[in-house]
């Protein structure tokens, strides 16, 4: 039977890059939730439209579309037909991005699309959210962490591989206030769920943490 695999956990802890190997390994499709409120948050900068403006914000989503492709290169995400799977990335994004997470219309729209998008099972799903409220009824959850200055060399030398400028001090403290806001919102905080098994990547490398994690989808 096809299931859903949900993997929550703070920022850069590793969470894509299991779930596509995850995906590849069962013949799931993967979706990627945090590069949906990034796609949102790439269209109120290119648009102009502020974030406190909920509305015009979901009116802006409707109007394009957020979906993926799959290519040679890799899953890519599109707003409309914009290719934005670059452009999600950059740091105006990044920066931006927890306080339009935090946004009660905006989560509500895209919790109802990620339902969508697992309805059938056979998923991995990453997020913030994933076990707690997208798939709560997901066969496996799992919560990964890990050290926010392992977090952080992680993602410096992926920053530097996609040639993006990048400070590791700055790196650093960024996931550190992402992780804040992510764990402090009002509306689903991230928070490991109580069905959840919380995997501490410190130290292991990414087929390692495929390795735990299989073990967990055997029992
Ligand atoms: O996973 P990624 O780091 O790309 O997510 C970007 C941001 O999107 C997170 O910091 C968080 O604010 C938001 N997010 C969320 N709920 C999810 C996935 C991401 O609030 N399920």
């Amino acid at each position: 039977k096809d299931i859903s695999i949900a993997i929550d956990g703070p920022a850069s802890s590793g969470k894509s890059t299991v779930a596509k190997i995850l995906a590849k390994d069962y013949g799931y499709i993967y979706i990627d939730t945090g590069a949906m409120y990034r796609a949102v948050t790439y269209l109120a900068l290119a648009k102009k439209i502020s974030v406190e403006t909920e509305e015009l914000l979901i009116q802006a989503i409707e109007k394009q579309p957020i979906s993926f492709q799959a290519s040679e290169n890799g899953q890519q995400v599109f707003v409309g037909d914009e290719n934005v799977t670059e452009a999600i990335r950059q740091n105006d994004v990044t920066n931006l991005v927890s306080t339009v997470a935090a946004k009660s219309l905006v989560r509500t729209a895209l919790v109802k699309l990620q339902q969508e998008f697992g309805k059938n099972g056979g998923v991995v799903m990453d997020g913030r959210d994933i076990g707690t409220v997208v798939l709560p009824k997901a066969e496996v959850k799992i919560f990964l962490v890990a050290s926010v200055e392992e977090r952080a060399e992680r993602r410096y030398k992926e920053n530097i591989a996609k040639k993006i400028p990048t400070d590791f001090e700055i790196l650093k403290e960024e996931i550190a206030r992402r992780d804040y806001l992510d764990s402090t919102r009002e509306i689903s905080p991230l928070v490991q769920a109580e069905d959840a098994v919380l995997l501490d990547t410190t130290g292991l490398n990414i087929e390692e943490v495929v390795g735990e994690i299989k073990k967990i989808i055997i029992e």
